[in-house]
């Protein structure tokens, strides 16, 4: 691993949910383009493990164990890293959920609202919240916020508080993108269609509900976490230096699609 020839070279970045799926995958490729990463999940053993896979490598890991809808624990998080690492250029607020008992307006638990909401609304708003002053110290940079395909399109399987809290996601992504633009820190969204990761593969537990989502997809298979991580690599690289409130589709062909084909 060269940390000083990469497309991240010199940078030190920030990504929650770095533990699983596409934080993991995103986490080891930034290494690998030269990034220092602090790997920031509430799961601190699995994350751990993610920074010994960087480091046994030759790359810059550091660990961190937060809970993104605690306010404090976000800002302790990064002001662990930001201190670490002596700066901060990225700031990917990665961390989501997903709740089986999600559902309609009627069948939808206020309890599972709240926590969604908790976790992927008010998760990104604080790591945006103290990211933001950290990017302005390092003189601006990089924000990429996770949010969902279900942000632009309506899902026939409803989650509906999913799907609320991913479409204030990318609505606040777009104001903090005009509002910091002269700056010099970026923020984007990035839609992931729907990937083959813990995440969608515990709620589409059947076959059946596998398939049936996959109808919709023209590519006709489940994306990779790699695939998003390729994505957030341009997004928090300077090769995106004039790309800023977008929402970043990388979905197989799902929101560009009425039909599908056979
Ligand atoms: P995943 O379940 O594989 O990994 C999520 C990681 O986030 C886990 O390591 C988990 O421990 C961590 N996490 C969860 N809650 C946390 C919290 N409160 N604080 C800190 N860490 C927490 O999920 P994934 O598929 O990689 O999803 C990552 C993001 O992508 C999420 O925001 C998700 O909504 C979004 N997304 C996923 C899909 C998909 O099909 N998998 C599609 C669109 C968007």
């Amino acid at each position: 691993m060269d940390t000083t020839t990469g497309r991240l070279a010199g940078k030190a970045t920030f990504i929650t949910g770095a533990a699983a799926g596409i934080g993991r995958e995103t986490a080891l490729l930034f290494a690998t383009e030269g990034a220092a990463v602090a790997v920031v999940d509430r799961d601190g053993d699995a994350a751990a493990d993610v920074v010994a896979e960087i480091t046994a490598a030759g790359g810059t890991a550091m660990g961190l164990t937060a809970d993104v809808a605690v306010e404090t624990s976000v800002a302790a998080a990064i002001g662990d890293a930001e201190e670490a690492f002596g700066r901060l250029d990225v700031v990917f607020n990665n961390a989501g959920i997903m709740l089986a008992d999600d559902g309609d307006a009627q069948s939808t638990e206020e309890a599972v609202w709240d926590l969604t909401m908790d976790v992927n609304l008010k998760g990104v708003w604080f790591g945006c919240r103290h990211g933001i002053p950290a990017l302005r110290r390092a003189g601006g940079g990089s924000i990429i916020n996770t949010a969902s395909f279900v942000a632009l399109v309506g899902a026939a399987t409803p989650q509906l508080a999913y799907t609320a809290s991913k479409g204030g996601v990318l609505a606040m992504t777009r104001e903090l993108a005009v509002i910091h633009a002269r700056e010099n820190i970026r923020v984007n969204a990035l839609c992931p269609g729907p990937l083959r990761t813990e995440l969608l593969m515990s709620y589409l537990d059947t076959e059946e509900k596998r398939q049936r989502r996959l109808v919709h997809v023209p590519m006709g298979r489940f994306g990779e976490a790699a695939e998003i991580a390729a994505a957030a690599l341009f997004l928090a690289s300077d090769d995106s230096s004039y790309v800023t409130g977008t929402d970043f589709s990388v979905d197989g062909g799902l929101t560009a699609a009425y039909v599908t084909p056979e």
